[in-house]
């Protein structure tokens, strides 16, 4: 194996050279419809979700088999090159981004279902495989993947092992990571490796867990096996306005403690409330300074039981007004419009920049009016959209990327409501990952010595450092720079990050 290049080394070798053999290189493996490296069909790589930083990599490998991924990774190791694999992009964090000396490796054609076992309840499926597709396939057997990002319709199940994905349901079913019994894949060396198993325990070291949230930067997943539920008999979901986010916070954390775990509970601020209103019509309360959605599945006695006793809650929290779904389309009129918060934010605003920081529940409150300050203080708006019942945020800071100056506070605005959920007692990561965008508040949130630790960890799964380089954890360097910008209070957060 040749060592990674050099910066000086990468430097004196022209890219296209460098393109040149990394193509020459991957052709020996490759059926030519696989592998893209003009400019033109490599720039709908550029960017995930995240669209404010992008990077058109070297060479797409789009390989079919797991014996072509095998040596994509063997042959990008001997030649000292980066990889990022990458599943449908629709990550928020910049964990697909490209690196700009490296290979991008699609796992789309990785799309087949495998096996759907009604007996054992699980499915084994490849990697580039939709969410939803799975549920889809269960479906015939009243079964179904709990895990449902709202971007189910498009991620796929590597992605969503990658980044341990949510979503509304995860309150009360658990993360990718509670759902999930085996991962199938290969080491940056393009050594086949196996992590958990069909049982519920595997051996030896928890590795599957470790995996499972390590965004690609371990190895690369090419087959997952995932547990299936049988679907509820019946779901219905109330609908609370509130005319103060203290009283829905409040309300939040109360529903907890009454030791419900309700199927969802989610919340939107007014802002977010009028964006989707306009656009799904799903008949929210425009002057709800708060709306709470709270589900409620399982047998129709449980279902009734716990709707009243919810109810009874949210009532005694302060509700203003509350509506039960009566019929399934209903409830799915009530989903619609927190499903589509996101692309409702993109019909407002030429841009937006989704954040991913949880705090306490007790602590949404609190949260909201902050970052209520800090629109005034980034003269920017932003529409706020929490898993609740998870305390798990998702504020949508609003933007116009063409202008430099909007970008950079938007980043600032960004950096500050990660920062200010750390100091709330929470994290700067729900479900979304670190990628690029919270490296610098990894900072914040972890010391050089914990930071140290998890790059242990990643030398002693990928010792070259080949799999998606420069993403997650922040160097002692990069911390030191942070550092001394945050002192200076003029923070820069990513100088260093192609821009849109
Ligand atoms: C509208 C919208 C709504 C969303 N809602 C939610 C939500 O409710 N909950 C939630 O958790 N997320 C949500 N997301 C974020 C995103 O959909 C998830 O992070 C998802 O898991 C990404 O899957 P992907 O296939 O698009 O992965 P990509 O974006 O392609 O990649 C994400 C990361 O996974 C790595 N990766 C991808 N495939 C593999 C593989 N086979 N092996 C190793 N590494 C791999 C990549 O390197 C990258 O680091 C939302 C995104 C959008 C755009």
């Amino acid at each position: 194996m040749n060592a990674p290049l050099t910066p000086a080394q990468h430097d004196s070798l022209q890219k296209s050279e460098r393109q040149s053999q990394i193509v020459r290189a991957l052709q020996a493996h490759l059926p030519a419809h696989a592998l893209i490296w003009q400019a033109e069909d490599t720039t709908p790589y550029e960017c995930d979700g995240l669209t404010a930083y992008r990077q058109r990599p070297l060479v797409v490998a789009l390989p079919e088999t797991e014996a072509q991924v095998a040596a994509v990774l063997k042959t990008c190791h001997g030649l000292g090159v980066p990889v990022v694999a990458r599943g449908a992009g629709t990550g928020l964090s910049g964990g697909a981004m490209p690196h700009a000396l490296g290979v991008t490796l699609s796992l789309a054609k990785f799309n087949r279902i495998l096996k759907v076992d009604p007996v054992s309840r699980t499915a084994v499926v490849q990697c580039g495989v939709r969410n939803l597709a799975i549920s889809e396939a269960a479906a015939p057997f009243n079964l179904y993947y709990a895990p449902d990002p709202s971007s189910q319709i498009a991620c796929t199940i590597g992605g969503n092992v990658a980044e341990n994905s949510g979503g509304v349901h995860c309150l009360k079913y658990g993360l990718t990571l509670h759902n999930v019994l085996r991962v199938r894949g290969f080491t940056a060396e393009g050594e086949p490796v196996e992590f958990g198993g069909e049982a519920l325990d595997a051996p030896g070291l928890d590795l599957l867990a470790l995996v499972i949230g390590s965004e690609g930067m371990l190895a690369v997943t090419t087959e997952v096996t995932v547990k299936l539920v049988p679907k509820p008999q019946l779901a219905r979901c109330i609908m609370a306005s509130f005319d103060d986010v203290r009283k829905a916070g409040d309300a939040v954390a109360a529903v907890i403690a009454a030791g419900i775990i309700p199927a969802g509970l989610e919340m939107m601020d007014k802002p977010m409330t009028a964006a989707v209103e306009d656009f799904v019509h799903a008949g929210y309360d425009l002057d709800a300074a708060a709306i709470l959605l709270c589900e409620s599945d399982g047998t129709a006695e449980e279902v009734e039981e716990e709707i009243g006793r919810m109810t009874a809650v949210l009532r005694g929290s302060g509700a203003i007004a509350i509506a039960v779904s009566t019929s399934e389309d209903e409830r799915m009129k009530f989903w619609s419009g927190r499903k589509n918060a996101f692309p409702a934010s993109g019909r407002i605003s030429p841009d937006y920049m989704c954040l991913d920081s949880t705090i306490p529940r007790k602590r949404l409150a609190d949260i909201l009016l902050a970052i209520q300050e800090m629109e005034k203080k980034y003269n920017l708006r932003c529409c706020n959209v929490f898993h609740a019942g998870d305390g798990n945020l998702h504020p949508l800071v609003l933007f116009d990327a063409n202008d430099p100056d909007e970008l950079h506070r938007c980043e600032l605005f960004g950096a500050d409501i990660l920062e200010t959920s750390v100091a709330m007692g929470g994290t700067v990561s729900g479900e979304h990952g670190v990628g690029v965008e919270k490296l610098n508040s990894m900072c914040v949130q972890f010391t050089a010595a914990e930071n140290e630790q998890m790059f242990g960890v990643k030398r002693a799964f990928d010792p070259a450092g080949l799999l998606n380089p420069g993403k997650v954890i922040p160097t002692l360097q990069r911390c030191a720079e942070y550092g001394k910008q945050v002192v200076r209070g003029g923070r820069l957060p990513h100088p260093d990050l192609p821009r849109f």
